[in-house]
C-alpha cells in the first residue's frame, strides 16, 4: 500500500505555492523514483506529465490535477514552448506544480529548456534527478553500462536532432572509434542509418548489441543481437519504441546478469560471458 510508504525523516523540502518541481519519474517501475519524487508527488496540486511517465505513478498523487503533455510527433518545438508557458501560468496562478519527466529532466529530456523559461519568467524551481533510462533500463535487463573489463567509457547519444531526423550532427566516426559502449536513445525511427554509421566507422558486424523495450515496466522485452541482425531481428521480433539500444561488449554480460530470467528460475547462460577465465591465446 501507498499509505504506508512514510518518507523516513521530517527534513524534506516544502513545495511551496508558486513553485515548480522539475522531476525525474525513472524509466517506469515505481520503486525507481527518489524519494524527492515521492515528497513531490505528496504535495503537488498540478502535475504535468510526459507520455514516458508511467501513468501508476499518478495514483500516487491522488490530491492533484493530472495534466498529460505528452508530445507525439507533428511540430515539436511549438509544444515544447506550450508546455513551458504551461508551466509558467501554473506558477503564476499560486499552484503547487510538479512537472514530471520519463527518465532523468536533464537527459535527452529538454529539461534544461523548460526549467530555462522558468527560470527567465522569473518562476522558482527546484530539479530533481531521476534514474535515466539508458542505465537503470540497461541494468534492468542485466546489462551493465560500464564493465571494468569492457569499457571505461560511455558515450550516450540520441538518434534524432531537432529536426527529427537522424542525427547528422554527430561525428559517429569519433564516437565509434572513441567510445567501447554506446547507448543510444530515441534510436529506433533511425537504426538503419545508426547501423551503417557505425559499421562505416569500423564497428565490426559481430558487434554485440542489447535492446530494451519499455524497460523496468512489465512489458519490458530484451533483444540480444549484433550490429549485422540488428535490424532484421527488430523487424522479426516486431519491437517498438520506447528502446534503449546499448552497443559494445557489455551486452554479453547479460548472459550472466539477466537477474530477472534467474529469478524465474532459469539458470545463466555463461558464467564467464568474456572468457576472463581462459588464457589468453597465443599469436
Ligand atoms: N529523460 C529520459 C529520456 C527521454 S528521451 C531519460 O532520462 O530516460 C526518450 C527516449 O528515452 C526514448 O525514445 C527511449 O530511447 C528512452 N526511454 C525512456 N524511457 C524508456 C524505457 N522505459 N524503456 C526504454 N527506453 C526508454
Amino acid at each position: 500500500m501507498t499509505d504506508s510508504l512514510a518518507l523516513p525523516t521530517s527534513d524534506w523540502p516544502v513545495l511551496e505555492q508558486g513553485w515548480v518541481w522539475l522531476c525525474g519519474a525513472g524509466p517506469g517501475d515505481p520503486g525507481l523514483l527518489t524519494l524527492h519524487a515521492l515528497n513531490a508527488l505528496r504535495q503537488a496540486d498540478v502535475i504535468v506529465y510526459d507520455a514516458l511517465v508511467q501513468t501508476d505513478i499518478l495514483d500516487w498523487a491522488p490530491q492533484a490535477e493530472h495534466i498529460y503533455a505528452g508530445k507525439r510527433g507533428g511540430k515539436p518545438s511549438a509544444k515544447q514552448r506550450d508546455i513551458s508557458l504551461r508551466l509558467v501560468e501554473l506558477a503564476r496562478a499560486g499552484k503547487r506544480v510538479l512537472r514530471l519527466k520519463g527518465g532523468d529532466p536533464f537527459v535527452f529530456g529538454r529539461g534544461g529548456e523548460e526549467a530555462q523559461a522558468l527560470v527567465q519568467h522569473g518562476i522558482p524551481i527546484r530539479i530533481i534527478p531521476g534514474i535515466t533510462a539508458g542505465i537503470g533500463g540497461l541494468a534492468y535487463a542485466g546489462i551493465p553500462v560500464t564493465h571494468r573489463d569492457v569499457n571505461q567509457s560511455v558515450t550516450f547519444v540520441t538518434g534524432h536532432d531537432q529536426t527529427g531526423d537522424a542525427t547528422s550532427s554527430l561525428d559517429w566516426k569519433a564516437i565509434a572509434q572513441g567510445s567501447q559502449v554506446i547507448v543510444i536513445y530515441m534510436g529506433m525511427k533511425h537504426i538503419g542509418r545508426i547501423v551503417s554509421e557505425l559499421l562505416a566507422a569500423g564497428r565490426p558486424l559481430s558487434e554485440p548489441v542489447g535492446l530494451v523495450t519499455t524497460a523496468t515496466t512489465a512489458d519490458q522485452q530484451v533483444l540480444e543481437s549484433t550490429l549485422g541482425t540488428l535490424e532484421v531481428d527488430i523487424a522479426a521480433a516486431g519491437l517498438e519504441p520506447p528502446a534503449v539500444i546499448c552497443v559494445g561488449r557489455s551486452v554479453l554480460m547479460r548472459q550472466a546478469l539477466d537477474w530477472q530470467s534467474m529469478a524465474q528460475g532459469i539458470a545463466p547462460r555463461n558464467l564467464d560471458p568474456l572468457d576472463r577465465g581462459r588464457p589468453a591465446e597465443a599469436g
